[in-house]
């Protein structure tokens, strides 16, 4: 990078921008008699200075977030294969009907009877979510996938308890994701690990020398985080029930699966749905998220609070009378936004849509892989919207997965989960998802393949990427504990 490139230039912050009296608002003045404010709130909640707000027009606001978006990837500007996470496009119908006054203005201290549009849009996309996920009942509350599982361990716990038999122990597989461990901690279960077999999967053997009466249930993801399928997962179902346990699915992959089978239908009782993966809202900007929990009959009476009920006049209500409920999970509603969002993008695709989508999804994975498999290898072969890539064969140059991942980024592309899941060496995770087309699949194999050639060639080339980003490459650990906001080349 030379001193006159571009990229070389510091962005301001915002608050340097800022100029006494610029505004970006006029606001009239008001036709009702003004009160101070002293007469409205005590003085110990009035403030002695004003806010330290950035002083700014509108132009200012959208130049300064648009350069800043574009120093960095997401989804709208390229290609974000980032496994696990299922980066599909947004669809930009889901903003605009999310922006619909009718629903943004609401608010959520309004009258049951004043938000009977926004209950019955709650309501369902509860039915359409129950009926992907072949369960009974379903809260719409938790704000994430983690927290769903969160809300399923407390289910888990609530179940067990009122049959007066708690107990202590909640199996997961080594190739679980991390959140599966830290909630069943959080909720205070001991883990128990199970190891996948050859394959890359649950050994129902190995499951049922780890099953007993202390044990809650199984958290099994499917398909599981190396893309595979869990094809005996109806023998697993059938051994956690018989112990008395529980069988919950972290169900962050549905996009493999939604419209060609149902977690209710392969024997789970509980499964979260991550609406920000599979429908298409926003994520990967840490803003909100939704977790939606799903589950069978017998679980339904500890679901949180409220419930949402129609009532036989076919109007909707809020019910907060069940005893046994674990609670209340989120503010209010959930992320209402997000639901809109997912509502707009379910209704848009339709039932045969639902299903087109998953099998593009995999249909996309397979190509990737076919492309790439001979190069980079497959230890446990190709997954269904997935695949895990291994990077060790590079080392002969002395070059890492992280070198590759880097690299990757000067072609625009985002680069894919690495090292996770943990049992393979130099992970590569790759999830292509449907909303790519060929064209965009080819850049990146022709991408992955040629940077493989030039670890060969010219290891050093690739250890010393990235090349074209507005930061090289960061002390990564350091970066999110002394975040430095300012962009400079170094
Ligand atoms: C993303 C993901 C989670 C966690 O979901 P969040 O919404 O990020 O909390 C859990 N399990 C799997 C397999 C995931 O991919």
């Amino acid at each position: 990078m030379t001193e006159k490139d571009p990229r070389n230039k510091t962005s301001p912050l915002i608050f340097e921008r800022s100029q006494p009296g610029r505004r970006g608002t006029a606001v009239p003045e008001p036709d009702v008699q003004a009160r101070p404010l002293d007469q409205l709130l005590p003085a110990s909640a009035l403030r002695v200075t004003p806010p330290a707000l950035p002083e700014v027009p509108e132009h200012d606001v959208v130049r300064h977030f648009t350069e800043i978006s574009l120093k960095n990837h997401h989804v709208d500007r390229g290609f974000y294969p980032l496994g696990s996470c299922t980066m599909k496009y947004n669809p930009k119908v889901n903003e605009m009907t999310a922006r619909l006054p009718g629903l943004v203005d609401l608010h959520p201290f309004q009258p049951v009877s004043a938000v009977q549009g926004a209950l019955k849009l709650m309501w369902e996309l509860g039915e359409m979510l129950n009926e992907v996920s072949g369960m009974d009942a379903i809260s719409l509350q938790p704000a994430a996938g983690a927290q769903g599982e969160f809300v399923g361990a407390l289910l888990f716990r609530a179940y067990h308890t009122a049959k007066g038999d708690p107990r202590k122990k909640i199996i997961i597989p080594d190739s679980a994701h991390g959140t599966n461990p830290a909630t069943v901690i959080m909720a205070g279960y001991e883990v128990v690990t199970l190891g996948s077999n050859a394959e890359g999967r649950m050994d129902p053997a190995a499951l049922e020398a780890a099953l007993g009466d202390d044990v809650a249930g199984l958290m099994l993801t499917n398909p599981n985080t190396l893309g595979k399928f869990e094809s005996e997962i109806e023998t697993i179902a059938e051994l956690v029930h018989d112990a008395g346990g529980l069988l919950y699915m972290d169900g962050a992959n549905l996009n493999a699966l939604m419209g060609i089978t149902r977690p209710g239908d392969l024997g789970y009782d509980i499964v979260h749905i991550n609406l920000h993966k599979t429908f298409s809202t926003p994520h990967g900007g840490g803003g909100p998220g939704a977790g939606p929990v799903a589950v069978k009959e017998q679980l339904a009476p500890f679901l949180p609070l409220p419930i949402l009920m129609q009532n036989e006049d076919g109007s909707y209500a809020l019910d907060w009378e069940r005893p046994t409920s674990i609670g209340k999970v989120h503010g209010f509603w959930g992320n209402f936004g997000v639901l809109v969002r997912a509502y707009t993008y379910m209704r848009m695709l339709g039932e045969g849509g639902i299903a087109e989508t998953a099998k593009a999804a995999v249909l996309n994975n397979a190509y990737v892989s076919a492309r790439l498999g001979d190069t980079y290898e497959l230890p446990y072969g190709r997954g269904l919207h997935e695949s895990v890539f291994s990077g060790a064969f590079l080392k002969q140059h002395g070059v890492r997965t992280l070198d590759v991942a880097k690299r990757l980024l000067d072609f625009g592309i985002h680069a894919p989960t690495v090292y996770f899941p943990l049992i393979v060496a130099e992970a590569i995770m790759c999830e292509p998802t449907e909303t790519e087309t060929k064209q965009e699949l080819d850049r990146f194999c022709d991408a992955m393949l040629q940077i493989a050639e030039e670890a060969a060639k010219d290891p050093e080339f690739v250890q010393g990427a990235p090349y074209t980003t507005p930061v090289r490459r960061l002390d990564e650990a350091r970066a999110n504990r002394q975040p430095d906001v300012r962009f400079r080349a170094d």
